[in-house]
């Protein structure tokens, strides 16, 4: 067998497009390359990996036509995969895929279902679906996408056809306590609400010298390569850790880690102890709180509104921008100024400020922060979260010696318990109080090129329900009208705004990855028509009334992909490297079938038929074209040609700058955004009030309002990732190549703490039941004692058994029989004000079998 060396190997991925132009499309163009035979070659073909979601760049391998793996791309600039992406033949060519189209023949849930050909899968949905646009109602039909096969044309087909309905998945994820807690310290806002995703800014774990890893474990959760790449450098040139979490992750390595076990929900007290230290020991440079921060604005003590502020216009890249301005002490001239005007603003003391013809004390905003620490001491904090406090005190001064080059990590996966939000923004407050933003070995801001759109649907003439809560529910009020899949469940359940009656799945497992099975399941059975658009069974599939099985990643073109999660801007191609397998299509050819027989044959033509024509060529060429972003140089380099021999597109790492895009412009130590949300919801008597609190202050979890203490046989369920298991499932739950290494980590198992196991007379390997008392659903799991494990927590590895949706197992053979998830039993509860899922946040009971 020919095989090719690391120079040549690019130019074969370019060629790689040469297998058979078949595929699966009728009617789609497909990319245009030589042909080439495959026998006894080795080739790489470009892809962006979706074993799990970041999409990182790597090589597919194919040899004699078989795909063997994905291999970091090294023309990357942070070259790497991971363990899921290594075993992808192990998800591709699973028999237990869904091969051909489905269409359910058993009660919802039984996953009994009959074979059908692509022309009667795809009539039938056309007939369902047609009925509500007919009506005059197509926002009866919402559409959630998770793993969209086809980028840049699925959800413009359900555009067209008029729904504004696409709940997106992250509220349980990151959309809304890490999005809103680390966003009002430093943006970005969009339409008035802050939102800092993860794609917006990443810790610069390469350059950091010390960090605090509280909620995430970057090396074995590996939610992205560019971090961990990043995350591993650092740890190469001896980056320190504390690690505060209920279980010990041993994946984040042994070297240099202090492990701090916390009770499970206490995170915030932990951080309020620690803000307590730093502010006690000026554990700051003055200089970068008054160049970059608001600390020095004054406010009023009592009501937490800034003395005075107004609006003024800045020219900023050439573009007049609103900023808000504020009154501090200007100590240059000895009087109280708007900051606009200031020479050398006051960080600390109390003034008297006349505004609007009001007199009255104001002090400054980290004077007002710091009088609201004094009572969190490090002995308060270690009450609630079993942290010693000296221990808290060590982690400070590690933060004093070491800052700016450190970070307090604002976490990714957020949405677990009702003060997550609070605690992710006193952790932004820290890391802006020590320097941490735009500094090296801080956290750094992400730059993500745009790309343009081949399809412009029209606006849809309804109202997305997301707006309804948003301005209706106190628990959605900074909720994200991109990511509100809950949201649509409440509308299965109560019709409100309007009903929805059909729902079409598009790569998305609503059951397995949102919290509330119970209530779920629910609004699942409520739905007139239920259409799954996937590779693979999942808990949603169950409910299906038509499954049509989409290629995976490996067997199709998709659009390119600018979003890298990384300083570093990225564009990215991803190329077929095989045909499609079984009678899986290509979600192109899936999308345009759906669109001629949902649209009108003049929609079809003004938005569809230039995809036809032009194929996936005509998309790339558009997505280049409209690129934004990027210098007009750099742009001219970025073509297709370009793309399909090297992969990836890569530019320059900038030198990291502090900016902030708040509505003040600074990194806001004290939000205004919520000090005007507080002053509100105090008028109202509100008691979420304290939570839109601008201030450090303590809220507990939802589970601790239940208690003071757990009973013996009762724990708090907390997830984690090893570099085995996706956060999305399926591509690694029955997967051949993982599962004997799944075995070896136990990843159907929960571990529990040793001590409180055996009081419980459990024994390792022992079967048992874990209920939450408030519900009915039962799961059944292996366990395992560990020393390594708070007692209150009952760790499992997140997505690997069936839960309590055991029908799912006829469809495996792979993966583990037994295991918990702990969505299926949390309660269908939301986190105040941002709405997150809270996801652990319930008390579980366990019992051997
Ligand atoms: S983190 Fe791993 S599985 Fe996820 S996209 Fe990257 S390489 Fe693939």
């Amino acid at each position: 067998m020919k095989k090719t060396n690391r120079r040549d190997f690019l130019k074969l991925g370019g060629l790689a497009l040469a297998g058979p132009l078949v595929a699966t499309g009728l009617n789609v163009k497909p990319a245009q390359a030589e042909k080439l035979p495959s026998y006894g070659m080795e080739k790489h073909v470009p892809v962006n990996c979706r074993m799990c979601a970041q999409k990182c760049p790597g090589l597919a391998r194919v040899v004699d036509g078989r795909l063997v793996g994905i291999e970091a791309n090294p023309q990357s600039v942070l070259p790497g995969v991971c363990g899921r992406s290594v075993a992808v033949a192990g998800m591709v060519y699973n028999p237990n895929r869904i091969q051909s189209p489905l269409i359910r023949v058993g009660e919802r849930g039984e996953g009994k279902f009959r074979r059908a050909s692509w022309p009667e899968a795809l009539d039938l949905v056309a007939s369902k679906l047609k009925i509500y646009r007919d009506q005059g109602t197509p926002e009866a039909v919402a559409v959630a996408v998770r793993f969209h096969g086809a980028p840049g044309v699925d959800n413009e087909v359900f555009k067209v056809y008029g729904t504004p309905n696409f709940p997106g998945y992250a509220d349980t994820c990151w959309a809304n306590s890490r999005a809103v807690g680390l966003g009002v310290v430093c943006g970005p806002f969009s339409k008035g609400l802050p939102g800092c995703s993860p794609s917006k800014v990443s810790i610069n774990f390469a350059k950091a010298k010390y960090g605090v890893l509280a909620g995430r474990n970057p090396a074995g959760g590996l939610v992205c390569y560019p971090w961990a790449m990043n995350f591993c450098k650092g740890k190469r040139d001896g980056l320190r850790l504390t690690v505060v979490d209920p279980r010990k992750p041993s994946e984040a390595g042994e070297d240099n880690v202090h492990w701090l076990p916390i009770k499970p929900g206490s995170d915030l007290a932990f951080m309020l102890g620690l803000f307590h230290e730093l502010i006690k020991n000026k554990s700051y440079e003055p200089e970068y709180l008054i160049k970059h921060t608001n600390a020095p604005m004054l406010v009023d003590a009592k009501t937490l509104q800034p003395a005075g502020v107004r609006e003024i216009e800045k020219e900023e890249k050439g573009k007049k921008v609103k900023i808000l301005d504020y009154l501090v002490f200007d100590r240059a001239a000895g009087e109280v100024r708007f900051a606009s005007d200031a020479k050398n603003p006051a960080l600390n003391g109390t003034y008297e400020v006349t505004f609007t013809d009001k007199t009255f004390k104001a002090v400054t905003a980290l004077d007002r922060i710091a009088q609201e620490l004094k009572n969190y001491t490090p002995e308060w904090a270690e009450k609630k979260s079993d942290v010693p406090a000296g221990e808290i005190r060590k982690v400070a001064q590690e933060l004093e010696q070491n800052r700016p080059h450190a970070f307090i990590d604002p976490t990714y996966r957020s949405e677990r318990y009702f003060n997550s939000f609070k605690g992710i923004q006193v952790i932004g407050m820290m890391n802006a109080l020590i320097g941490a933003f735009g500094q090296e070995g801080g956290i750094i801001w992400n730059h993500s090129p745009k790309t343009g759109k081949l399809i412009h649907p029209p606006k849809a003439k309804a109202a997305a329900i997301s707006k309804y809560y948003m301005k209706h529910d106190p628990n959605f009020r900074f909720g994200n009208d991109h990511y509100y899949r809950h949201r649509a469940v409440e509308t299965l359940l109560t019709d409100k705004p309007y009903p929805i009656k059909a729902m079409v799945f598009n790569g998305a497992n609503l059951l397995g990855g949102s919290a509330g099975g119970t209530e779920i399941v629910e609004a699942l059975k409520k739905l007139e028509f239920t259409l799954c658009i996937s590779p693979f069974f999942n808990e949603t599939t169950l409910y299906a009334d038509v499954i049509l099985p989409d290629a995976t990643f490996v067997e199709r073109d998709e659009a390119i992909n600018s979003k890298y999660k990384s300083e570093v801007p990225g564009v990215t191609i991803n190329m077929k490297a095989i045909d499609p397998l079984f009678d899986a299509k290509d979600p192109y050819w899936i999308s345009l079938e759906l669109a001629r027989r949902l649209l009108t044959a003049e929609e079809y033509a003004t938005h569809f038929k230039p995809y036809e024509d032009g194929g996936i060529e005509l998309l790339w060429e558009t997505q280049l074209a409209g690129l934004k972003g990027i210098s007009a140089d750099e742009k001219k380099k970025i073509t297709v040609d370009y793309l399909k021999q090297h992969g990836i597109w890569n530019g320059k790492a900038p030198i990291p700058k502090t900016k902030a895009k708040t509505p003040t412009h600074k990194l806001e130590i004290f939000s205004t955004f919520l000090a005007s949300e507080y002053a509100e919801l105090e008028a109202k008597g509100d008691s979420n009030a304290l939570v839109a609190s601008p201030l450090p202050v303590w809220q507990p979890a939802n589970w601790m309002t239940t208690r003071d203490k757990l009973a013996q046989d009762e724990f708090i369920p907390i997830t984690g990732f090893a570099p085995l298991n996706s956060f999305t499932g399926q591509q690694t739950k029955d997967n051949r190549l993982l599962a004997n290494v799944g075995e070896s980590i136990s990843w159907d198992a929960v571990f529990i703490n040793k001590a409180k196991g055996k009081s419980l007379r459990l024994a390792d390997g022992d079967l048992v039941s874990i209920r939450n008392p408030d519900n009915t659903l039962e799961q059944t799991a292996r366990v395992v004692l560990s020393e390594l494990v708070h007692p209150d927590a009952m760790f499992s590895y997140y997505g690997t058994g069936p839960g309590a949706f055991k029908n799912l197992n006829k469809f495996y053979s792979n993966a583990p029989k037994t295991g918990f998830n702990p969505n299926h039993s949390a309660p269908y509860h939301h986190a105040p004000l941002v709405g997150g899922h809270a996801a652990h946040d319930f008390v579980i009971k366990m019992r051997k079998i």
